[in-house]
């Protein structure tokens, strides 16, 4: 399963920074993260300030 942001995300872009396929972008109102692309590194999910991203 991939990552995913909930709606605790402050759109800060850590998490986009920091992943190495760029499936972080953002979106309406916080952060996505393309399901199709990530490749579940956790990456993004140490970075986060807010504790926004979790696994799947
Ligand atoms: S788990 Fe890794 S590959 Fe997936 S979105 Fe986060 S940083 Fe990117
Ligand atoms: S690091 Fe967390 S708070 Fe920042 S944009 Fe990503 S999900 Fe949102």
């Amino acid at each position: 399963m991939a990552y995913v942001i909930n709606d605790g995300c402050i759109s800060c872009g850590s998490c986009a920074a920091q992943c190495p396929v760029s499936a972080i972008s953002q979106g309406d109102s916080q952060f996505v993260i393309d399901a199709n692309t990530c490749i579940d590194c956790g990456s993004c999910a140490a970075q986060c300030p807010v504790g926004a991203i979790t696994q799947g």
